[in-house]
């Protein structure tokens, strides 16, 4: 596996010479999701106040320095050394990048909190009828006093019932501004007017949620970016949302694939071929988010090209997952086990890879028109 060759002092050490005094808090996919959140939590508070946390954050906002060489340097070793992924990662790696980049205020005031273990944050972007045409979203921003009042309703936020501060893309130009009258708002959850009821997934658990907000108010230095801008943070946003979750997840992956090569029997030939075919497709990926990751720490601002690291990543996670089924094919029909309960949930959670960050089908399409430069979908035949 080829590696990140970045200087993070004591990182993969300091997480083995501790592994057995964190096994009770080891976010691995074995209990309930509430018991996951209540461990991740814990493991990111020990591992704050071994200063590990905070690599890869600046040192202004709580953090150690250094760029998304590092944080991704800390996922790979928590894998490695047998974690699981904390569940605040995946919000940290999308918001975390926006508030340092839009509002280093927020970023100072509020990232200390989640890199202690102390917070959790959401992502308040999709709406019952604004998932891949994100620009059509309805949650309306208005101005009152210093600050402004939301209303509108949010859907599949992820971990949303569990989370403090959700970061809401809301309009404040016209119901037609489409992309140009958005803006980007730094919700407490525990405001008046905000509801949050928790969804339930294929996985059997409440991993996402809806939220409702009825005029809660926002004061004015909780905008992130520009009033009416929100749809160039949200740009560049999501190269963290593709680039970095696709890096923490091919982490996640690895350690998948290492515990599945051990288990294979290779006289098994289907199951051999899965595990090749996951294998290389994990390969490329890794190849690719790494060249992702060097490139945002060198500050470039990534293109459409990221769409690429999206794309692999769902392909890769379907791959894997079916391997594992193929690998354990038994167990994973029949046994009730907490281990073939959790291989199932993640062969389900894998499902959505195609679905969450942006679709597939519209990813690829984002490729053949702005990589590829080819014909608009509607220009072609
Ligand atoms: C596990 C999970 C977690 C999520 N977490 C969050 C979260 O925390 N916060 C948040 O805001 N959102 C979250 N989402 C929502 C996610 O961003 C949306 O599901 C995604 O953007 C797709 O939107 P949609 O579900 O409305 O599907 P739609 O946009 O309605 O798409 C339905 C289908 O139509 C296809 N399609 C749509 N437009 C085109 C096109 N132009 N060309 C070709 N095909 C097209 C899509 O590819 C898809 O197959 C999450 C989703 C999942 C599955």
């Amino acid at each position: 596996m080829v590696s990140l060759d970045v200087d993070a002092p004591n990182v993969r050490e300091w997480l083995i010479a501790h592994s057995d005094a964190l096994q009770d808090c080891n976010p691995r996919r074995t209990d309930t999701l509430d018991e996951r959140i209540s461990r991740s939590l814990e493991f990111f508070a020990r591992l704050d106040a071994a200063g590990l946390t905070g690599w890869g954050w600046p040192a202004e906002s709580g953090g150690r320095g250094g760029s998304t060489e590092h944080r991704a340097e800390l996922y790979d070793a928590i894998t490695a050394a047998g974690f699981g992924m904390p569940e605040q990662v995946g919000a940290l790696e999308v918001l975390g990048s926006a508030l340092m980049a839009h509002n280093p205020g927020l970023a100072s005031r509020y990232l200390p909190e989640l890199l202690a273990g102390r917070a959790l944050w959401c992502q308040g972007f999709s709406e019952p009828e604004a998932g891949s045409d994100l620009a059509s979203l309805r949650t309306k921003a208005v101005p009152d006093g210093d600050g402004w009042r939301i209303t509108g309703q949010k859907v599949w936020t992820s971990l949303g019932h569990r989370s403090d501060w959700c970061g809401v893309l809301a309009r404040t130009g016209a119901p037609d501004s489409r992309h140009r009258g958005l803006t980007l708002f730094w919700v407490d959850l525990k405001a008046p007017g905000v509801e949050v009821r928790p969804l339930l997934t294929l996985t059997g658990e409440e991993e996402f949620s809806e939220v409702f907000l009825d005029g809660v108010y926002v004061p004015a230095d909780h905008v992130v970016g520009p009033v009416d801008g929100g749809w160039g943070v949200a740009m560049d946003l999501l190269q963290y949302e593709r680039g970095m979750w696709a890096w923490q997840r091919q982490a996640i992956m690895h350690s998948t694939l290492s515990e599945l090569i051990r288990d294979l029997d290779e006289s098994d030939v289907l199951a051999a071929s899965a595990v090749a075919e996951g294998y290389t497709s994990l390969a490329a990926l890794r190849m690719r988010c790494r060249e992702t990751v060097k490139r945002l720490a060198a500050g470039d601002l990534l293109g459409p090209e990221v769409s690429i690291d999206k794309i692999l990543l769902g392909q890769t996670e379907h791959l894997i997952h079916d391997a594992v089924r193929a690998v354990r094919v038994q167990d994973f029909a029949v046994t009730d086990s907490a281990e073939a309960a959790a291989a199932r949930a993640e062969w389900f959670y894998s499902r959505a890879a195609t679905v969450y960050g942006g679709a597939a089908e519209v990813q690829k399409n984002i490729v053949a028109e702005r990589v590829l430069g080819l014909p608009r979908e509607a220009a072609r035949g």
